[in-house]
């Protein structure tokens, strides 16, 4: 096992991969930017290195400065945490070539997986069931496009093959808006990722986000444990998730759940990752994989008690999976609420000085957050502030548990999104479970009818 870890990262997840690294017996780095100087995590830390100046660009994506802070501290891997540089081929290579242990998959395999048209070929051939589309990516000739637009079906989604975070996307309703719109994806494509290559899709009008989360090491070894429905989103940003997902006949997440463990093994996957699926009728489509830990990994966490980030860790040192597939058990019902930094209605960041932060707790209940009593949200990054979980027997406890947390939680000084979870954990369509991911974003705009009116 490692004796020293890197945490290339801030914020809750700063502090979550601490905790692992300290229950494994691994002493921490801390990276910090001048704006996180005073951060719990950093504190907390066995040593810390100040890599640069507030704006990420300049430190938690300032590569050889993060070399060189291993370097100086003698730590032997480097654990990205999510954002930032964690998807990062030429960065998951960089730490290897000069030494360190990458806390991820192969640079390989972040790079397959960052291109969508070789992940979702990849995908194909491994037989994970994907969206209806082109084979590969577009070609030139405009005839050629027209036909493979109506073998699909509209409506079509125009995608660029480099694009990330919603962006790089256009949905095409009628044979005389296509041409156009693949060019000025293409053009788009080009502006923001680089790379003009685009692919087509069926356009799935009102699906369900369902992903699967996996763990593999480099013996060969891939399990899944289960699922996670992040349907509750937006601007395509997830709010709530929770698993398992609500009414889902279990054994066809266990098909899917398996072809994604399958998929693991045939392109040597190494570490955690998440496979993303579009669900409607019945149905999984692939859309992307995630080759790093998301921010939602605690609710798996709690209905499967295994620990994702030491996972991670050991798997990185190269053990074996200790444990196989007929081990896991998914238990109870947990949710997650994303607690952001921002206008619970307006959603502008709301950054500011806490001066009272008083969590819940009780039977259930998990906060991982950074914050405390006098802490200031810097203005330059993410707005999320931490995450509070609900885990219950049931759905309904979880839910039950998870009002009771929010009404508990009390947060002075700037505001949150406290009062939009309130809401929607009294919501009558979430109490009933399996929303669309244009869920919220309706219920948003009528509220917004509703106050014009
Ligand atoms: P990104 O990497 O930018 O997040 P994704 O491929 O994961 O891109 O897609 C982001 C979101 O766009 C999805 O969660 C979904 O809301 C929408 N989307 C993508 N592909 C489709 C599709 N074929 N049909 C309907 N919606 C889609």
């Amino acid at each position: 096992m490692f004796e020293k870890i890197l945490i290339a990262n801030r914020g809750e997840i700063a502090l979550r991969v601490l905790r692992a690294c300290r229950e494994l017996g691994i002493r921490t780095v801390a990276v910090h930017s001048e704006a996180d100087t005073e951060a719990k995590y950093v504190k907390l830390a066995d040593e810390s290195v100040c890599i640069g100046p507030a704006p990420s660009g300049m430190s938690y994506l300032n590569v050889p400065a993060i070399i060189s802070a291993a370097e100086v501290t003698d730590a032997e891997a480097i654990h990205p945490g999510y954002g930032f540089l964690s998807e990062n081929a030429d960065f998951a290579e960089r730490v290897e070539q000069s030494g360190f242990v990458f806390i991820g998959p192969r640079p390989e395999t972040i790079r397959m997986m960052g291109d969508k048209v070789s992940a979702k070929d990849a995908m194909k051939e491994a037989g994970v069931p994907c969206v209806p589309g082109s084979e590969g990516s577009l070609p030139e000739d405009p005839k050629e496009i027209v036909r493979i637009a109506r073998a699909v079906g509209y409506p079509v989604i125009i995608k660029a093959a480099g694009g990330g975070g919603g962006r790089g996307m256009r949905v095409v309703h009628t044979e005389a808006a296509l041409l156009n719109a693949v060019t000025t994806t293409r053009a788009e494509a080009q502006a923001a990722f680089g790379n003009p290559v685009v692919y087509l899709e069926k356009f799935l009008e009102n699906p369900r986000h369902v992903e699967i989360q996996v763990l593999a090491d480099e013996h060969g070894n891939a399990v899944y444990l289960g699922e996670r429905d992040c349907s509750m989103q937006r601007r395509h940003q997830k709010v709530i998730e929770e698993a398992p997902a609500p009414g889902i006949d279990r054994k066809l997440i266990a098909k899917v759940g398996e072809r994604c463990a399958e998929a693991c093994r045939k392109i040597g996957y190494r570490g955690a990752g998440t496979f993303e699926f579009l669900y409607e009728n019945g149905e999984f489509y692939f859309i992307e994989m995630n080759t790093r830990v998301q921010v939602e990994h605690p609710v798996t966490e709690m209905i499967t008690g295994i620990d994702i980030v030491q996972a991670q860790i050991r798997i990185a040192s190269g053990e074996k999976l200790w444990f196989r597939q007929r081990h896991i058990e998914f238990r109870g019902h947990a949710i997650e609420c994303r607690i952001n930094a921002e206008d619970p209605f307006k959603f502008t960041p709301c950054p500011g000085r806490i001066h009272n932060w008083h969590t819940p707790g009780g039977p259930g209940i998990r906060v991982d957050s950074h914050v405390y009593n006098g802490y200031t949200v810097p203005p330059h990054y993410d707005s999320m502030i931490g995450k509070l979980i609900a885990y219950g027997d049931t759905r309904e406890q979880a839910i039950r548990r998870m009002r009771i947390a929010l009404s508990e939680m009390a947060i002075e000084g700037i505001k949150t999104n406290v009062p939009l979870h309130q809401e929607l954990m009294l919501d009558a369509r979430f109490i009933e479970g399996g929303t669309s991911i244009h869920y919220l974003e309706h219920k948003l705009a009528e509220r917004n009818e509703v106050k014009k009116a």
